[in-house]
């Protein structure tokens, strides 16, 4: 059996965490919660956020993917010390910077590793995408058959490309470059 190594693990263990989260977020099935409301308003006073997001923290303390939540939101960099403004990972902004300062070294490791992963990725998806774009369609078959396979590749190349730009602009945002860089 393969086992996977220690390395390898860590290189994998954001898409874990993401999958397990895009699986099991309590959130995403509270229908009457969209995403906007674990943020504060513009506007919102101080008392009614910390009221709502009381709320909150109530209903992460029941989600069964609280921990890899926690862990995605901190490797992300959610939170500020000087201003209460979200909730994630059953914490506030506030309490996620303060475990982040607690492990820096641990986190920018953790990080590191990511983005290693996320280049693999983009490498993977540029391979395909060139592979894809230059193949010959199949000539076999009559017209209609034919139709049918290049609407596919078409298909296919857009549905590659976009996951390609996404990486992309994700990285640029990160480093300072700006979305259209
Ligand atoms: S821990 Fe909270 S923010 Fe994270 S997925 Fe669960 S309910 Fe949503």
């Amino acid at each position: 059996m393969h086992r996977m190594t220690s390395t390898q693990a860590r290189h994998t263990r954001r898409a874990v965490l993401q999958a397990a989260v895009e699986a099991g977020a309590a959130c995403a099935q509270l229908g009457s919660l969209d995403p906007g409301e674990w943020f504060r308003e513009d506007g919102e006073g101080i008392g009614v956020w910390r009221t709502r997001s009381r709320e909150l923290l109530r209903v992460c303390k029941g989600c069964p993917v609280l921990n890899a939540c926690q862990e995605l939101a901190l490797r992300d960099g959610d939170g500020d010390q000087s201003s209460d403004e979200l909730v994630r990972g059953g914490m506030t902004g506030q309490q996620l910077a303060r475990s982040r300062a607690r492990q820096t070294k641990r986190l920018a490791a953790a990080v590191a590793a990511d983005q290693d992963t996320e280049w693999r990725e983009l490498v993977d998806l540029t391979v395909q995408l060139h592979r894809e774009a230059i193949k010959n369609p199949d000539k076999a078959g009559g017209q209609r058959r034919q139709a049918m396979a290049q609407a596919a590749q078409n298909t296919r190349v857009r549905e590659l490309a976009a996951q390609v730009r996404q990486i992309r602009s994700a990285r640029r945002t990160r480093t300072g470059w700006g979305v259209a860089a």
